[in-house]
């Protein structure tokens, strides 16, 4: 069996735990792969080669705009030129259908050419103030924050890490960088493409290991100026209170339960499809999925009927023969998914379609879960409430515009959410009062690098993406020039 190691100030070391971490497969039950775990001390090892890097070596961060552009160009080419392997190598590790992880690598590569050009464009304002002391001419310079940890989570393990490192790196940080024990795979490739592309030694650094020991040490250590985060909520807020110590930045990309509200006058067959891909996508391991449904009452048994058609036809597999879903990505997770099933029956949620493990075929060793409808829910009911994280959506009714709004805010999540009418107006009144970060008109899900994500309430703190994702990694200063000659003679007056 292969035999995988870490990557620590431009070495490949081996964990020395002592512990071993082994990936699983989660359509088959098989180990992909071993990994020696990283220790508490491996961990230090990284915090000080990120630190030597940013501080003493300042071969990143001194670099010109357009050398380090070059270099992040290369990376993004080397992940194009693997694009198959890296996708492959997703699928067998997360679960998630080929074609999707092939989508999540091409989106990755166009990451990293979005910040390698982004550096390279003016940023900060120029200003030509008066004020008491005379004319001054005030403007803005952007610089990296310093050593940054970056925390992520399983569900996308290729391109969240990608969504963090491409701007912390673009800004000049150091980094060292935790992602989910569950699927380390395709990160250690990561590194390898990092590797060949002359990344500077110490300037990207892996660990590999559980999140309430060498995670928490990130958050925690003072020798750390930046700490961001995609994952739980209840994770989310135990790294708020670690990075308190030396007040770190944070960066906080957390759960949801996120409304699709969908009024009567919309197109019927194509709110079904939108519907599907809301919280149907990567087997609804997502953050964003749309996993309320909350419909007008006119059109809601026909909506229901036509949505149940949809998911009972689909298909379920081995993810490298690209099914419409793949397994979940462990057997706790799915015994999680389950039990969240449960609640929902016993809370008098009516079961519509799905609601248990699927075993038939080539799914019988897997983890897999049918998509799973439930009619007749109400606000109160905990599959409303909580974040489930696989295929399974609430059905809810309303009569009113402003009953809609008020269900589709009534969790502590504020991550997305999405309305379908063909009433324009209409339409962007309702997504205005949904409080969430991310949120779509007559569609689901679509994302791009050039644009801000992150939520609201408990989904988060921050922005990735776009031109925020870089800022989230600067730390921004202001020079005051005085323009005016002379002495100025204040205390004469
Ligand atoms: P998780 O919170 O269990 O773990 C995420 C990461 O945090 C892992 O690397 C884990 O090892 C680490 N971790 C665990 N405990 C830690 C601690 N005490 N200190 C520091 N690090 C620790 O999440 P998960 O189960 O891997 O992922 C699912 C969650 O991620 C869902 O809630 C989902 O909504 C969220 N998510 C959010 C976004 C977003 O953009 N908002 C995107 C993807 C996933």
């Amino acid at each position: 069996m292969e035999q995988k190691k870490t990557y620590i100030n431009g070495n490949w070391i081996d964990g020395t735990s002592g512990r071993t971490l082994r990936s699983i497969n989660p359509a088959t039950g098989e180990v992909l792969a071993e990994i020696q775990e990283n220790s508490i001390e491996d961990t230090i090892l990284a915090i000080s080669a990120a630190k030597e890097s940013f501080y003493q070596k300042r071969d990143w961060r001194d670099m010109d705009a357009q050398t380090r552009s070059d270099i992040l160009l290369k990376i993004a080419d080397k992940i194009e030129e693997n694009l198959e392997e890296i996708a492959k190598i997703e699928s067998m590790d997360n679960g998630k259908p080929l074609r999707e992880a092939e989508a999540d690598v091409d989106d990755a590569v166009h990451c990293f050419r979005y910040y390698a050009g982004l550096i390279r464009t003016p940023n900060g304002g120029v200003y030509q103030v008066n004020s008491n002391f005379g004319t001054m001419h005030s403007y803005e310079i952007h610089e990296p924050v310093g050593v940054c940890a970056l925390i992520t989570p399983w569900n996308f393990p290729f391109l969240m890490g990608i969504w963090k490192l491409a701007p912390a790196l673009a800004a000049g940080n150091s980094v060292i960088f935790k992602p989910s024990s569950e699927t380390v795979l395709s990160t250690i490739k990561m590194f390898e493409i990092f590797d060949e592309a002359g990344l500077p030694a110490g300037t990207a650094n892996l660990v590999i290991g559980p999140g309430s020991s060498i995670g928490n040490l990130l958050a925690e250590s003072s020798d750390i100026d930046m700490v961001t985060f995609t994952g739980s909520t209840a994770v989310g807020q135990s790294i708020m209170r670690a990075a308190a110590g030396n007040v770190k930045k944070i960066g906080l990309e957390l759960g949801g339960k996120s409304p699709n509200v969908i009024f009567a006058d919309t197109d019927l067959e194509a709110a079904v499809e939108w519907a599907m891909i809301g919280i149907f996508f990567n087997q609804g391991e997502v953050c964003c999925a749309g996993s309320r449904i909350i419909i007008e009452k006119s059109i809601k048994d026909a909506f229901v009927k036509r949505f149940a058609e949809r998911a009972e036809k689909m298909t379920l597999g081995n993810p490298l023969n690209n099914p419409d879903m793949g397994p979940l990505v462990s057997e706790k997770h799915m015994k999680d998914v389950l039990s969240y099933i449960e609640i929902g029956k016993e809370e008098g949620a009516k079961l519509v379609c799905g609601g248990y493990r699927y075993t038939e075929g080539e799914c019988a060793l897997g983890y897999f879960v049918r998509p799973t409808i439930f009619d007749e829910c109400t606000s109160d009911m905990r599959i409303v409430q909580e974040e489930i994280f696989g295929p399974v959506v609430t059905i809810q009714t309303f009569e009113t515009e402003e009953e809609a709004i008020a269900l589709a805010n009534d969790t502590v999540y504020g991550l997305a959410g999405a309305v379908f009418t063909n009433d324009a107006t209409r339409a962007m009144r309702v997504i205005k009062e949904i409080r969430a970060g991310i949120t779509w008109i007559n569609c689901y899900n679509p994302a791009f690098s050039e644009a801000p994500w992150g939520g609201y309430k408990m989904s988060g703190i921050g922005r990735e993406l776009g031109t925020h994702g870089l800022e989230e990694y600067q730390e921004v200063k202001q020079i005051n020039m005085n323009l005016t000659p002379g002495v100025l003679g204040w205390y004469e007056r």
